[in-house]
């Protein structure tokens, strides 16, 4: 890994405390281009949707906005953008807030199951709108977790929406809690499209889709499963992913659990 580095020549590596020295650059350098990456890629996801609205209305000014169809039509797509714009720039901030949180997320005792039983209240309606059957099966009932709570409950908020955005009518989503040894397990399963074995790996990057179309038309922003992951990490957890394509997925969290009321 050293000796491929192009800025170091291979003989200037005699003394052992330059590899630190190089190893630090090249983490420099990989994380200088990651937040340059991030901004280029925010910048174009900004654009698109203003470009949309901007032509929308510029039709609507030419004439369109006579026709009373057109015009439902067109403003509907304006309302629909405006609405993606909006989930965009609060994920952003999210990100960046979780990021930049150097002493560590404001923790308090969570009780996992009811902070799910809460969100089901809250998601219920968009499942049934698309005929979802949401599920759970919660075995934590008097388990407690050193937690921030709101971002508990957007980590599990964000999997379920997933769940019910990536599966058709008709399927189902599943919640699941239960203990084992010091861990506390949550899993989301779905019976949804699946993801491909070689779209795994990167489905936790900012932006990254894998099909943008399809998470364009139902609202993604891209940034949900880095939001997660943050989220997992900050709780000095682990995610896992299984999924068959055409069978569904199934999210596994693993937060280390310390203490029982
Ligand atoms: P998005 O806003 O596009 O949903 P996410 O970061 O939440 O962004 O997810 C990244 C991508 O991972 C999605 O675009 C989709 O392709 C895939 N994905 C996430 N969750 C699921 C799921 N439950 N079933 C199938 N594909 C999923």
């Amino acid at each position: 890994k050293i000796y491929t580095s192009p800025i170091i020549h291979p003989q200037t590596l005699k003394k052992i405390g330059f590899v630190v020295v190089i190893n630090d650059v090249t983490e420099v350098r990989k994380l200088e281009r990651i937040r340059s990456d991030f901004v280029a890629n925010v910048s174009h996801e900004l654009r698109t949707p203003l470009t949309s609205i901007q032509g929308f209305v510029e039709t609507l000014r030419n004439g369109a906005i006579e026709d009373s169809e057109t015009r439902n039509k067109f403003l509907n797509i304006i309302e629909f953008e405006t609405e993606r714009l909006t989930r965009l720039i609060n994920d952003i901030l999210s990100l960046s807030e979780i990021e930049n949180v150097k002493e560590g997320l404001i923790t308090e005792e969570v009780a996992i199951d009811k902070e799910i039983n809460d969100i089901f209240y809250i998601i219920e309606k968009s499942a049934y709108n698309k005929n979802i059957k949401l599920i759970k099966d919660l075995n934590c009932d008097n388990l407690k977790i050193n937690s921030n709570r709101d971002r508990l409950r957007q980590m599990i908020i964000n999997l379920i929406d997933n769940g019910i955005k990536y599966t058709p009518e008709g399927g189902f989503v599943k919640v699941t809690t239960k203990k084992l040894n010091n861990n506390i397990i949550i899993t989301v399963e779905d019976s949804g499209i699946g993801i491909a074995a070689e779209n795994i790996p990167r489905l936790f990057e900012r932006f990254y889709r894998v099909d943008k179309g399809r998470s364009r038309k139902l609202g993604g922003t891209g940034l949900g499963l880095a939001i997660v992951k943050h989220i997992v990490e900050s709780m000095k957890g682990n995610i896992a992913v299984e999924s068959e394509v055409g069978k569904g997925t199934k999210f596994i969290i693993y937060l280390p659990q310390n203490k029982k009321i």
